[in-house]
Parts: C-alpha cells; structure tokens; sequence
C-alpha cells in the first residue's frame, strides 16, 4: 500500500500544490482501510472546506491513481489505491453500481509472453445488478 511519502513525492512530482485540505484528506485515507465516500470523509475533516472541494480533490486523487473507488448506490466510495493487490471489478451495466471480485484470470499469465515483461493487466466485467435485475423483472 502507498505509504504518505510516496503520496506526497508523487504530488509534488506531478506539479500539485499542497493544500491544508489535501494534506488532511491524505492522512485521512492513509489511516482508512475501508472505502469511504465523500461525506464520510467531510465529517472526518478538521479542515472546513464546501463539499465541491472535497469531490475536486478527491477526483484529482483518483486521476493521479493514488486513490481507487467502486461505485454503489449512486455514490462513489474510496480508498488508498494499492498497487501490489490488484483488483478487478463487475460494473452494473444499468446503474453503473461497481464491485471488487476477488477473481483474477491472468493468474497463470505473469511472465510468458515472449520478448515481454507483463508489468500489468486490465479486466473489467459488466452484468446486471440485483436491484437493477429486480426492476426489469416488475
Ligand atoms: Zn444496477
Ligand atoms: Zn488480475
């Protein structure tokens, strides 16, 4: 998992500047083992920002792949990215409601393709949701 240090040499090698929010909203999530949402988060905060601030950073800390999330129930939940657990998700193709499995199909797959390294993989699944699937059953 990332560690502060390299959260805070990757912003700062990516030209960010380091606000009081953005510094708090990192300890946050460096202490944080489950996902959480954005509201969570606000009531976590010492820092008072509106909550437009809060989505503003957290999504830059999603494009910078320091943070992950999944999707559920209409609302994004997230967490520290982690680089050596890899995960996968099933993605709800009505409500775009967004789950981990814990099923990988590249297992077997880590270094024999000829004249390559496999340094690293995409798999995305989509289907129904229950909630989504119980609605077009009515
Ligand atoms: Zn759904
Ligand atoms: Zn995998």
């Amino acid at each position: 998992m990332l560690s502060k240090e390299e959260i805070l040499k990757r912003l700062k090698s990516e030209g960010q500047r380091m606000t009081r929010i953005k510094t708090e909203i990192i300890d946050i999530f460096v202490g944080e083992e489950k996902f959480i949402d954005a509201n969570e988060l606000y009531k976590k905060l010492d820092t008072k920002a509106d909550i437009s601030t809060i989505y503003r950073n957290l999504e830059s800390l999603v494009e910078l792949e320091l943070l992950e999330y999944i999707y559920e129930e209409g609302k994004r939940l997230y967490r520290l990215h982690r680089e050596n657990d890899h995960v996968h998700y099933i993605v709800c193709e009505l409500c775009g409601d967004k789950k981990e499995i814990d099923y990988c199909p590249f297992e077997h797959l880590r270094s024999n393709i000829e004249g390559y390294q496999i340094k690293d993989h995409k798999f995305e699944l989509s289907g129904v949701c229950k909630s989504c699937d119980s609605k077009t059953k009515k």
